[in-house]
């Protein structure tokens, strides 16, 4: 062998960083990789899931545009596995393929009501709001109450972008329609509903600081949720990350009494009854963001629609965990956001997991029902290992699967045709309209082109074929 011809399925941070380490690694051949991307952009959820008014974030974006531009990687945009090419076409054309697909659908959440219209699932929320060509172009923004279940960073994207005020974005990438539907929004108040402790969240600090720095959102939280149970203490004494994130609260819980009522820092309350009230007399801000502790989420209320969400109160159960108090409240709301997660989706003649949504695998090399290897098959980030954790963890990720494959070249495939321009024949004859990495230059440099014409950085493009229009030029 003196060649390896690879395919990657998926030009996210994953497919993007395995290609790289496969060109940096030391190997006894040579290398070609051809990236397949559904869409005419790469960067998957860099530029699709993670939020626009996180632009150091999306800076990461510059370092995957490197790799691209080494001229070692080929990049076939719009083309999707399972329609235009398939495994069969995989096997014809290259020794082995790397999916890195990723995940794009919100995970389940089975409690009554769930399916009722105004009660949505977070992914597709970020999917509208970062312009996904897949996705509805309107979001009905009607509600003056949201509730957000969930306590992990996707649930604090999900209310910021809720309750930040629209003009406050215009710095940012979002679309043109993200910002007349966010302008029009009459929110007032949005409620972030956790399972667990103050002490158990899944936020990072910085992404909790965030919050109370918004412009004219006051944060709001409850003072009965922070009475710490030993477990939360010791975390706090133990993890730094904990210690930062009761510092943060402790800052929105003092907030009146410390810094008085003039200077619009959060102010905590107490709820009141069974359906929590909160005082904001003293803040002023025309909007509220409250977080709300062990509050296990019971049911969506509503008959045609929203119109309320009902929790038990949780307490911990000295394990680590909690169990319910049998109390239950509600707070009336007109939509509700459920970020419980992500979940991967199955790929056409690729085994899949369907309780946890991913592609089963043994450190990147894809086992089948019998916990047998799939010659020539391997995955790697969201779609190895679940949608968890951050873009930083596909590299390690890369890595792992990238060392499988490389020791692995016994089992490769023996492709018909492996000739750089064999694929491409087959593209064009099936009529594919497939973009490249100029193609994706051509598209950027529009979209530069747009913001710079309005002062701003950019502004997404946001339909397929006017992505692809500007894509040829
Ligand atoms: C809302 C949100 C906010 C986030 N914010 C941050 C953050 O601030 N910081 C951070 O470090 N991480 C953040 N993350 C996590 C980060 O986005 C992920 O760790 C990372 O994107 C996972 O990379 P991936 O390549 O596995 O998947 P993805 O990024 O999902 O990339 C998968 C790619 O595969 C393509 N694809 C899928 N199916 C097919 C197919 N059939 N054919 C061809 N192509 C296909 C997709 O279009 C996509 O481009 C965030 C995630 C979400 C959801």
């Amino acid at each position: 062998m003196t060649k390896l011809r690879l395919a990657i399925v998926g030009a996210g941070p994953a497919g993007i960083y395995a290609a790289d380490i496969l060109l940096k690694a030391e190997k006894q051949f040579d290398v070609s990789i051809d990236l397949f991307e559904q869409l005419p952009a790469p960067y998957g959820l860099v530029r699709y899931g993670v939020a626009p008014d996180h632009p150091r974030i999306k800076g990461i974006i510059t370092a995957l545009r490197d790799v691209l531009d080494t001229g070692s990687i080929r990049l076939f945009g719009n083309v999707y596995y399972g329609r235009d090419v398939t495994l069969d076409d995989l096997k014809q054309h290259y020794n082995a393929v790397i999916f890195s697909t990723g995940a794009i659908k919100d995970a389940p959440l089975d409690i009554p009501g769930i399916d009722l219209p105004g009660s949505y699932g977070a992914a597709d929320f970020v999917s509208w709001y970062d312009g996904h060509p897949d996705f509805p172009r309107e979001w009905p923004l009607d509600a003056s109450s949201a509730a957000v279940i969930g306590n992990g960073n996707v649930a604090l994207d999900v209310a910021r972008i809720l309750s930040k005020h629209a003009d406050d974005l215009l710095p940012t990438d979002i679309p043109s329609n993200v910002y007349e539907g966010l302008k029009q929004s009459p929110i007032t108040d949005v409620h972030v509903f956790g399972r667990r402790g103050p002490m158990q969240v899944k936020f990072t600090p910085l992404e909790l600081r965030e919050l109370g720095e918004l412009n004219d959102v006051d944060m709001v939280v409850y003072e009965e949720d922070f009475d710490y149970d030993d477990a939360s203490l010791a975390a706090i004494e133990s993890n730094k990350q904990i210690m930062v994130i009761d510092r943060i609260f402790r800052k929105w819980r003092d907030g009146p009494q410390s810094d008085g009522p003039q200077s619009g820092v959060p102010q905590s309350g107490v709820p009141q009854s069974a359906e929590p009230q909160s005082d904001n007399s003293q803040s002023g801000a025309s909007r509220r963001l409250h977080l709300h502790f062990f509050a296990g989420p019971i049911e969506v209320l509503g008959t045609d629609r929203v119109e309320g969400f009902r929790y038990e109160r949780t307490e911990p159960d000295g394990a680590g965990g909690v169990r319910g108090t049998g109390e239950f409240r509600k707070v009336a709301v007109q939509a509700v956001y459920r970020a419980v997660g992500y979940f991967g989706s199955p790929l056409d003649g690729i085994p899949f997991d369907e309780r946890r949504g991913v592609i089963p695998n043994r450190e990147g090399q894809v086992i089948d029902d019998h916990d047998e290897p799939v010659n020539g098959v391997y995955a790697t980030g969201w779609i190895k290992r679940g949608p968890v954790g951050l873009i930083g963890h596909t590299k390690s990720d890369a890595m792992e699967t990238v060392r499988h494959l490389l020791k692995d070249q016994a089992n490769w495939w023996s492709p018909a045709h492996p000739d750089e321009a064999a694929i491409v024949a087959l593209l064009e004859e099936r009529g594919v309209q497939f973009t490249n990495l100029q193609g994706w230059r051509n598209l950027d440099e529009h979209e530069r082109a747009l913001g710079a014409a309005e002062a701003r950085e950019r502004i997404k493009v946001v339909p397929r074929d006017e992505m692809i229009a500007a894509s040829k030029g």
